[in-house]
Parts: structure tokens; C-alpha cells; sequence
């Protein structure tokens, strides 16, 4: 078994949060140990708490659109999410449940050592971005350390709220570049979250 297998298994198992009491599966993420790219969420849904797979439903399907405008499919890409189980009636996870989590998520990252991290929605944005507004730095990458952080709308926020539909497509198509590096990035530090605010997420 791989260290990221094992890493999936201890996740399955895991009870470190209370979210263990509520959920039927937990969801460690899905998409090759290799993958140049990985796609961060925020938290398993009805669907992917029953199937114990990421980005499953209605915008799992949108994801997959978006990856199509590109591409990619999902099997060429990993998903997953800042806490792998579904807090009861799809409510933000807690501080303290994403602190409880990290661990796994950090461990994911190292494993995998994706080019680009996308960040979909306000929560995984804050591995790069703290203390601003996801409507100011969606579309924006930051480098920090050998990974190319982009921050975008969950794709739930567009089916939603079809005003983000657009901006969300939009900043799909920054993604190519970023990938190939022909993209000059200069890491910003002005909307950078300081270290010890990345460790607590
Ligand atoms: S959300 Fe994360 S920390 Fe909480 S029980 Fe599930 S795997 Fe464990």
C-alpha cells in the first residue's frame, strides 16, 4: 500500500472530529498519486457522503464540464476537500473540524506534490489567501514555495448564483498556462496569510 493509500485508509477510520458521528463515509479524495493538478473543496455533500466520492453531484458534473472546457477530464486531475466528512445538513465546516483535519490535507499535498493547487470556495482559499475577499482574488494565482496556489468560486456558488458562472469559466481557462508555466507569477505577498495562520488553515 502506498503512504497515500494508507494515508485514505486512516482517513476512512478516522473520529478525530465530530463529523465521524454524522457522516456514512468518509471521503478522502479521489485522482491519480501523481496528478499535476489537485482541486480543493470545502466539504462532502448528500452524494459524496453516500458514495464516499468528492464532487459527485450537481457540481461534480460542472466540474467536469469545466475540466472538459480545458481538456481534462477528472480521472486526470485530484479532488478533494478541506474536511472529508459531511457536516450535518451541508452547514460550513467549524474552525476546529478544519483544524482537526489539516493533517490529512497537508499530507494529501505532500504525497501527491501537485504544480497547481486549485482552491474552490472561500475555505481552501485560505491555504493561500487570508483576510480578503473571495470575490477580489478569485482568478489570481499566487506561488508559495514550489506550488502555484489559484483561488476560484465553488462551483456550487455558480449553479447558485449565475452571476459567478461566468467568472468561474472565465478563470478555468487561466489554468492551461499555469500548468505548461508559461505564466510569469510573482508571488504576492500583500494578500499572503501569514505562516501561522496556513498551519491553522
Ligand atoms: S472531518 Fe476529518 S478530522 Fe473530522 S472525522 Fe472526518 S476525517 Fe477525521
Amino acid at each position: 500500500m502506498s503512504e497515500l493509500e494508507t494515508l485514505h485508509a486512516r482517513i476512512r477510520q478516522c473520529t478525530l472530529c465530530r463529523l465521524s458521528r454524522t457522516r456514512t463515509h468518509a471521503v478522502p479524495g479521489a485522482g491519480p498519486a501523481n496528478a499535476r493538478i489537485m482541486f480543493i473543496g470545502e466539504a462532502p455533500g448528500f452524494h459524496e457522503d453516500q458514495q464516499a466520492l468528492p464532487f459527485v453531484g450537481a457540481a461534480g458534473r460542472f466540474l467536469e464540464d469545466l475540466l472538459a472546457t480545458i481538456n481534462l477530464t477528472r480521472e486526470q486531475v485530484f479532488i478533494t476537500n478541506v474536511v472529508k466528512c459531511r457536516p450535518p445538513d451541508n452547514r460550513d465546516p467549524q474552525p476546529d473540524e478544519i483544524t482537526a483535519c489539516r493533517a490529512y490535507l497537508d499530507g494529501q499535498i505532500a504525497q501527491i506534490a501537485p504544480r497547481v493547487i486549485v482552491t474552490l470556495g472561500r475555505f481552501s482559499m485560505q491555504l493561500a489567501y487570508s483576510g480578503v475577499s473571495i470575490s477580489r482574488v478569485h482568478g489570481q494565482p499566487k506561488r508559495i514555495g514550489d506550488v502555484v496556489y489559484m483561488p476560484m468560486f465553488h462551483p456550487a456558488a455558480a449553479l447558485h448564483q449565475p452571476r459567478y458562472r461566468s467568472l468561474i469559466e472565465q478563470d478555468f481557462l487561466k489554468i492551461p498556462e499555469l500548468l505548461s508555466g508559461i505564466q510569469d507569477i510573482t508571488a504576492d505577498d500583500q494578500h499572503a496569510a501569514p505562516p501561522e495562520q496556513l498551519s491553522l488553515f
